[in-house]
């Protein structure tokens, strides 16, 4: 079972293959072996997560990034235990990349409980409207997911050093990157424009 992976100077770690949407782009169906054989047989516990993340050289890489083949905020209590263990012992940035589904998923409003776990919370915004983003990530949501989305980031921003919105370049217009841009200042956090399956981030 691969629970880790290098992308960049970045440990990444895989915990889930569950997701909320599902994303035309999404590497799950269109590059399946981009990183090698991430689909989990079975979602490994929050002891072999932090097993798999404590048995490599933390001291070779510049972050932790929770990313993996699904989204994270699936295994959000048992991510907020291994961050925290992590905490005890290690000196580690801690990302989360996310598609900003995590209050819907878990069924509460998660964002307090962000504090210390994560020092970056990195959010796919995909889009420039609720309608534009069902037609691209058809969340189970349907168009609740990208007005929760939103919310998620806003309040996120209260708990964690720093949230960001982000975008793939050349998946939208200029129009749209700007009205991106706008919502990310509205809810006050950044936006990043980057590359289509970019160096830094498997699928969000
Ligand atoms: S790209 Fe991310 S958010 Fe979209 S379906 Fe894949 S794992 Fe889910």
């Amino acid at each position: 079972m691969k629970i880790t992976y290098e992308v960049g100077s970045g440990l990444y770690v895989n915990t889930t293959n569950r997701c909320s949407n599902s994303c035309d782009f999404c590497v799950r169906t269109t590059a399946k072996d981009f990183y090698g054989d991430l689909w989990l047989e079975r979602e490994p516990t929050k002891e072999e997560i932090l097993e798999a993340i404590l048995s490599c050289d933390l001291k070779k890489y510049s972050e932790i990034v929770f990313c993996g083949y699904g989204e994270p905020m699936y295994r959000f209590d048992d991510i907020k235990y291994v961050c925290k263990k992590l905490r005890e012992s290690e000196s580690v940035k801690i990302r989360v990349n996310t598609n900003g589904q995590g209050n819907l998923i878990n069924k509460r409003d998660i964002t307090p409980e962000l504090a210390g776990v994560f020092d970056c919370v990195s959010i796919s915004l995909n889009a420039a409207s609720a309608e534009s983003y069902e037609k691209v990530c058809h969340s189970i949501y349907k168009e609740a997911a990208y007005p929760a989305l939103l919310d998620f980031a806003k309040k996120a921003k209260e708990y964690v050093p720093r949230v960001v919105l982000t975008v793939v370049e050349g998946t939208m217009s200029d129009k749209d990157i700007k009205t991106c841009f706008s919502l990310a200042k509205s809810v006050g956090v950044e936006l990043r424009v980057r590359e289509y399956i970019s160096s830094d981030s498997q699928n969000k």
